[in-house]
């Protein structure tokens, strides 16, 4: 049973929105295909976890503060007096280990992910421990990109790699107990213990001026030009959803700032008149305020 699916990423919706408005410097452009990749490869991991039987309780996207040490998990499955921890790495290429070390397919050293493994395990054992629950936990580091491969001499139980995913959930399966009301009440605690970290505090800081104004197409995130209708791909767009969607990524990209009618209209490159921008906002939004302070927000009614 997935009893917290995982969450929409939204740091990732903002990195989507900026790497249409702005240009990227390498390290951010790193950042943008990091993230996208690393959700790319948990969809994959949840998908194959559907395999599992309904004795599961699953719980995706967790991230827990432990005394001031932060620790996230990508996916927990709690069984009968078990819990695993699953760190799923969507990682491409050949990858090679040499003692404790790991390296990247251009040999350059990187992260041991064992190491984040252990910390995570160690820090939740202790969090468990203190809400009196004294269960074994197994973690894996979960490789479930068919184009991942690592040479290594030794052999390590809690790898699991993309050609033993199936048998890995088959031997998971081969376990069923029904979970009775304490362990869904143990997955209730942890969803409690989850903190909300702001998406915004995670990414690098960008600026109203460095985005490019204008409507882009939600096929292909290619800009309109004078029309609404994409001359990349032929989509046929609409004024309201078009005004509308420009909207929505305003709002997520500058909480702080207002919205008003020349800021849409600037905001979506004059695409339409100010008098359709104000049309629109006013039909799906409250409008606040008077005269030169007046902005919309979201309706509550
Ligand atoms: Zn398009």
């Amino acid at each position: 049973m997935n009893f917290r699916p995982r969450p929409e990423k939204m740091e990732l919706f903002l990195l989507r929105y900026l790497n249409c408005r702005m240009v990227f410097s390498e390290s951010q452009a790193l950042t943008f295909f990091t993230i996208e990749k690393g959700y790319e490869g948990e969809l994959k991991s949840d998908a194959w976890l559907k395999g599992l039987t309904d004795e599961w309780l699953i719980l995706n996207d967790l991230l827990f503060d432990y005394h001031g040490s932060r620790f996230q998990i990508d996916t927990l499955l709690i069984a009968y007096e078990k819990i695993y921890i699953l760190d799923v790495k969507y990682w491409e290429g050949d990858h090679t280990t040499k003692e404790d070390k790991w390296f990247t397919p251009t040999g350059k050293p990187e992260k041991n992910p064992f190491h984040q493994l252990e910390r995570c395990e160690t820090l939740f054992q202790r969090m468990l421990h203190d809400l009196g629950i004294h269960y074994t936990i197994e973690s894996y580091l979960i490789f479930n990109n068919p184009e991942f491969h690592l040479y290594t001499t030794s052999i390590n139980p809690a790898i699991i790699f993309p050609t033993q995913l199936n048998r890995f959930l088959k031997k998971l399966n081969t376990k069923p107990v029904k979970l009775n009301k304490k362990y869904h009440e143990l997955a209730q605690q942890l969803v409690d213990h989850n903190i909300e970290e702001s998406p915004y505090k995670r990414i690098f800081p960008y600026t109203y001026e460095q985005q490019k104004k204008g409507v882009t197409c939600p096929n292909c995130k290619t800009f309109f030009t004078d029309e609404l209708v994409c001359k990349n791909c032929g989509y046929v767009d609409e004024v309201e959803a078009a005004i509308l969607r420009s909207v929505r990524e305003f709002i997520l990209l500058f909480p702080e700032k207002k919205v008003t009618t020349n800021g849409i209209y600037e905001w979506c490159g004059g695409i339409r008149s100010k008098k359709i921008i104000r049309r629109v906002l006013a039909k799906n939004y409250k409008l606040v305020g008077h005269s030169l302070t007046s902005h919309f927000v979201q309706r509550t009614d």
